[in-house]
């Protein structure tokens, strides 16, 4: 029986980073992979953006991986750690996001007992309540980091926060939180090389925001924000497709159902067929069923979200139909599905 297949590109993946970096320049863009890059593959994506020169990781098991395929490039942790994990971050050079006090110890305790020197990025809390120093923290935090700093066992490389992106005003007072933590640390003697609070959407649309770094995962992989426009420029990098394994009363079954990680709450999604937009039917549990189009035949493929070309909508259209988030139709693929490299 054939299987469902995610078709990656690697030229859109490049030509999606081209198109993110001449938005956001001069201010630099680091490729966040969590996830497993979105669904896509973390080897898979570090080999296919070969100038990328920040990589941003959740988890230090996955910048450890990033670090094994590119020896040159900076790679960021901010996932709070276990000591052996922070301790196999500092001998692999990958920069640590961190956001409470207790941390910060625990990292040059390892730095220390390694007799090597952690690099990190401190975390202000602007308002998202989600890991980071509450500002009236700020200062106590800072002076333990400076008073490592200047035993040199570590390197306080940069200033960082995670916006809301709830509503612009909420956003600017952030931004605001965000500068007067970086000017506290500078007036502590410290000297950030990197600043960076936005992700995707914030990097994009609002550029008085933006520091000098920019965390950008989805628009990278062309998933555009729920409700939110199209990207000019940005196309999907994945597409599912799945094969016509039978025709019967006006209905034609495709290889593809929800154990291969498919919603059944998208039954009634616009997909593409050969002969443009079709209904799918029905999510079972191994296949699932289509309007049977003019000519149809079995071995016919037909695209379940992807950038267009056979009348389909992007992963984030059918996200939108379940109230969730584009990313999340990519993460829910099972390993039956195949990831078929293409260019
Ligand atoms: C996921 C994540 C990002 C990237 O967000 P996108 O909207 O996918 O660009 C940036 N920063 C942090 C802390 C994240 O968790």
């Amino acid at each position: 029986m054939s299987v469902p297949v995610l078709e990656i590109s690697r030229g859109v993946l490049q030509s999606n980073i081209a198109a993110v970096r001449v938005q956001v320049a001069p201010s630099e863009l680091m490729l966040v992979m969590k996830d497993d890059a979105y669904g896509h593959g973390l080897e898979w994506t570090v080999d296919g953006a070969p100038d990328v020169t920040w990589f941003g990781s959740y988890d230090i098991a996955s910048a450890l991986r990033i670090r094994a395929r590119r020896d040159d490039a900076r790679v960021y942790a901010w996932a709070t750690s276990t000591d052996a994990e922070v301790a196999a971050a500092i001998e692999a050079h990958i920069d640590l996001g961190v956001g409470t006090l207790p941390y910060l110890r625990r990292v040059i305790a390892q730095a220390e007992l390694l007799g090597a020197v952690a690099r990190v990025h401190l975390k202000i809390d602007t308002g998202l309540h989600r890991n980071g120093v509450r500002p009236e923290d700020w200062t106590a935090f800072v002076a333990v980091a400076r008073d490592a700093e200047q035993r040199g066992v570590l390197v306080v490389v940069g200033v960082w926060s995670h916006l809301a992106e709830a509503s612009d005003a909420e956003d600017d007072e952030a931004a605001e939180e965000f500068r007067t933590a970086v000017q506290a640390l500078r007036d502590a003697g410290g000297a950030p090389e990197v600043l960076h609070l936005t992700a995707s959407a914030a990097s994009w649309w609002r550029p008085e925001l933006r520091g000098t770094l920019n965390r950008i995962g989805a628009f990278c992989y062309g998933i555009r924000s729920a409700d939110g426009p199209q990207i000019p420029g940005v196309a999907p990098v994945a597409e599912l497709r799945a094969q016509v394994l039978a025709l019967r009363d006006g209905v034609a079954e495709i290889g593809v159902g929800s154990f291969d990680g498919l919603p059944s709450t998208l039954a009634g999604a616009v997909i593409g067929t050969p002969a443009g937009a079709g209904v799918l039917r029905s999510v079972d549990a191994m296949t699932s069923t289509v309007d049977a189009w003019p000519g149809a035949s079995v071995g016919d493929r037909v695209t379940l979200f992807g950038r267009g070309s056979q009348g389909e909508q992007d992963a984030t259209a059918l996200a939108e139909r379940i109230g969730t988030v584009g990313e999340e139709i990519l993460l829910r693929l099972t390993p039956r599905v195949q990831r078929v490299d293409v260019d």
